[in-house]
């Protein structure tokens, strides 16, 4: 049997309907943006493997630095314990974090960072004998998938099966210049049952690349801080360098209570989660009351293999070439959706940073299981390029170090299923 029979055999794929689903594409090795298959066939990695990688595949300096630290120490259990991989890791994007964030808690993947987060804000008001448990959501938002995570995420019919077992949410619209005002007095209405306000900054990723403006979460962030409603900024997909500056906190002056992060963490070599937070959440789980700790905690919370991975990633990601070649894509994203904007066949273009997302005109058939999705797959996939489609939105969000020839290849097989497809 070769790799693909015996995958077939025994393994239930992700985001996948094993009975109709195509037989899975066997990668045994990457480097820089390239995948290659068990024949030698070379694959563009247009999306990163799924978001997470930043400075291409099988990195030397990563290897080097996780293989190093698999000689020192592999992991250790890290209550009552430490090692200095994640002090250091702390330490580090602490410091380039905007300056209210001051703890940091390890887990170990984006569902987590977001069950993190979440549990800390129920139980900073709880810890204070409030009773606050409402969540506020924006509509179509995507945080993870365990069931926290999943309940702050936009019901669909990837929760279907689940939701009424999902606790309860406001999910409330994206802002806009138009809406904002609307939006502020719905949380000073809300304001007293209101734990927290988690939201993907400035990109809903799998909501299909919606986008917003930086302005309009600057003005919710300042009016949650007013109405003392605790915010989490969900930085899984857009934490380094995606929207093209290092976090899209970045991009705002108001500075978000709780922060997450996993995906480009580890430069996608490893799963690993975190979340920051104030001093002041912190200060509020301090106590001689046992009842007040934080219980949470998971078997590879900071584990160091993943740790050492993310201080090479965050080496690599602090080297001015990396901040070159993310200003680089931006430009080269911006010129091919000048182009492209006018077709047909698009009904609308946009793009924050590296990331560009084209809606491509269906008819009423929009939903995520059009058999157009599966057609601009399978045809991007013979050509050599991995892209995966939200329904009918197809984006190309790249690992950084892709080279301009490559990205001039998928524009111009992007423009060429206009004219086929
Ligand atoms: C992917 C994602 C998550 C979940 O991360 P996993 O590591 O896949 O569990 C959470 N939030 C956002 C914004 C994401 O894009």
């Amino acid at each position: 049997m070769n790799l693909v029979e015996r995958d077939l055999k025994i393994i239930w794929h992700p985001y996948t309907q094993m009975k109709t689903a195509q037989p899975p594409v066997p990668i045994v090795r990457g480097e820089g943006a390239i995948l290659f298959d068990e024949d030698g066939k070379k694959y563009i990695d247009a999306v990163s493997s799924w978001w997470v990688n930043i400075h291409g595949h099988a990195h030397p300096y990563i290897a080097k630095k996780v293989s190093e630290q698999l000689t020192k120490l592999e992991h250790v259990i890290f209550a009552g314990f430490t090692h200095p991989a994640a002090v250091e890791l702390g330490e580090r994007l602490l410091a380039i974090l905007p300056a209210n964030q001051q703890k940091v808690f390890y887990s170990d993947n984006g569902s987590t960072a977001v069950e993190v987060a979440i549990k800390m804000c129920l139980q900073y008001w709880n810890n204070q004998g409030q009773s606050r448990t409402k969540m506020l959501a924006f509509k179509n938002a995507y945080h993870g998938d365990t069931f926290g995570a999943m309940a702050v995420s936009g019901r669909s019919a990837f929760t279907a099966a689940f939701d009424s077992l999902l606790f309860e949410v406001e999910f409330i619209d994206l802002p806009t210049q138009e809406n904002i005002e609307d939006l502020k007095s719905q949380v000073s209405n809300l304001k007293s049952l209101l734990a927290c306000f988690i939201f993907e900054p400035l990109v809903q990723g799998s909501g299909g690349m919606l986008m917003y403006e930086a302005q309009y979460l600057n003005e919710l962030i300042a009016h949650c801080r007013k109405e003392s409603v605790l915010t989490i900024d969900d930085e899984v997909f857009t934490g380094f360098g995606r929207t093209g500056k290092p976090f899209a906190a970045d991009h705002i002056t108001e500075q978000p209570d709780i922060m997450c992060f996993s995906k480009g963490l580890t430069g996608g070599t490893m799963a690993l989660g975190l979340t920051t937070c104030t001093q002041q959440i912190f200060d509020v789980f301090l106590s001689d009351d046992k009842l007040k700790t934080l219980f949470h905690g998971h078997s590879f919370t900071a584990n160091p293999v993943a740790c050492a991975a993310a201080l090479a990633s965050l080496d690599l990601f602090l080297d001015p070439a990396t901040a070159e070649n993310i200003e680089r894509i931006k430009n080269s994203h911006a010129k091919f959706a000048e182009r492209i904007k006018n077709h047909p066949k698009i009904k609308a273009v946009r793009q924050t940073g590296t990331i560009v997302a084209m809606e491509w005109e269906t008819g009423d058939n929009t939903s995520y299981f059009s058999s157009l999705r599966d057609r601009l797959y399978n045809y991007f996939l013979k050509a050599g390029i991995i892209l995966r489609p939200l329904g009918n939105i197809i984006y190309i969000l790249p690992p950084y170090c892709i080279t301009d020839a490559d990205l001039n290849y998928i524009y111009s097989k992007i423009e060429q299923a206009l004219e086929e497809i």
